[in-house]
């Protein structure tokens, strides 16, 4: 069972309970970012990435591609009626809609992205085809559910009976106070690659901040918000509050970061400093950024403690390990 993190946004909440919630949120296995790594490597978000790295392991070891790698891996994420955040079984929006938003990337820099897309299980490939069957990057809404039904996906609820259950307890609490109180759990699934070849792939995928508003879109479907590859110098992906990731250009930043030779972790911190200096509420949310360079190093940092990520190398056997936090 996967354990779900959350990550709360405490618009109405107090100091106090912000403390205890971020020590629940945290289950620590590593506290070291592995350094270095040898070929090929897959790295992704959460505890939930422990089982989208097996998958995409399956692909890279046997010499896939990572763009298949990635795909390939965050699917299996998006089918889990368990991960609570992400695609099928997702928990819905304020209105009780389960909306969807997804992006992919490979190593020529193709990007291909949807948001706000209702009813298709899997976002990522939907996005994977308006990267490869379309002259555009992204699309939304019911355009993008359209494509998707022309493209052969299946239509179909993605609202579990738990998450319903879930929306309408919530919903039953804040018919007034909704938007002051605010409460949001986030837990994408971001996941990078490098396969035998060399190449860089990344995908992001995410049912979005838990009850927002209809038609909010996050920045997990954002090219340089919630996903970046260059494959000169590396890949990154986002979690978090994503207003605050878009604000910042997050994954975008980390990877030029990297491009001025920071190594990831490094990279990773500095542009938790800019999202920092652009959220004056940086203490109430979390940001977390996972970033794997061309040389197979990882590294991760966080604004508050909790942020985990699992890695799979030939020597690193899918194991978690926390991500550095500034607080
Ligand atoms: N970043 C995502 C969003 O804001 C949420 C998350 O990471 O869980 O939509």
């Amino acid at each position: 069972m996967h354990s779900r993190r959350k990550f709360i946004r405490l618009s109405a909440l107090g100091a106090a309970f912000t403390g205890s919630i971020l020590k629940a949120c945290t289950t620590p296995e590593k506290s070291e970012n592995p350094k270095k790594s040898v070929k090929p490597v897959v790295v992704s978000t959460w505890n939930h990435g422990q089982a989208a790295n097996a998958a995409a392991w399956e692909i890279l070891s046997h010499g896939g591609s990572a763009l298949d790698a990635a795909e390939a891996g965050v699917r299996v994420t998006e089918a889990d009626p368990e991960v609570r955040t992400v695609g099928y079984g997702g928990y819905p929006d304020r209105d009780g809609f389960v909306t969807l938003d997804a992006c992919i990337m490979n190593e020529k820099g193709d990007c291909g992205s949807v948001a706000f897309l209702q009813d298709i299980k899997h976002p990522v490939s939907v996005a994977r085809k308006v990267m490869e069957e379309t002259p555009h990057v992204m699309l939304v809404g019911k355009g993008a559910l359209d494509f998707a039904l022309a493209q052969g996906f299946k239509q179909e609820n993605l609202l579990t009976p738990e998450s319903e259950k879930d929306w309408l307890e919530w919903k039953a609490k804040n018919t007034e106070t909704r938007p002051e109180i605010n409460i949001e759990n986030h837990d994408t699934i971001g996941l990078l690659t490098l396969d035998q070849k060399g190449n860089l792939s990344g995908a992001c995928t995410t049912s979005g901040a838990s009850y927002k508003y209809h038609g909010r879109v996050g920045d997990s479907p954002i090219i340089g918000a919630g996903l970046y590859v260059d494959n000169e110098v590396g890949g990154a992906t986002a979690t978090g509050w994503g207003e605050a990731v878009i604000r910042a250009v997050g994954c975008f930043l980390v990877v030029e970061f990297m491009r001025q030779g920071h190594d990831p972790e490094e990279a990773c911190r500095l542009a938790v400093e800019r999202v920092v200096s652009k959220n004056p509420d940086w203490k109430e949310i979390q940001v977390g950024f996972l970033a794997l360079n061309k040389q197979g190093e990882v590294g991760s940092y966080c604004i508050n403690k909790g942020f985990n990520y699992a890695v799979q190398t030939p020597e690193i056997s899918n194991e978690l390990f926390d991500a550095k936090s500034k607080l």
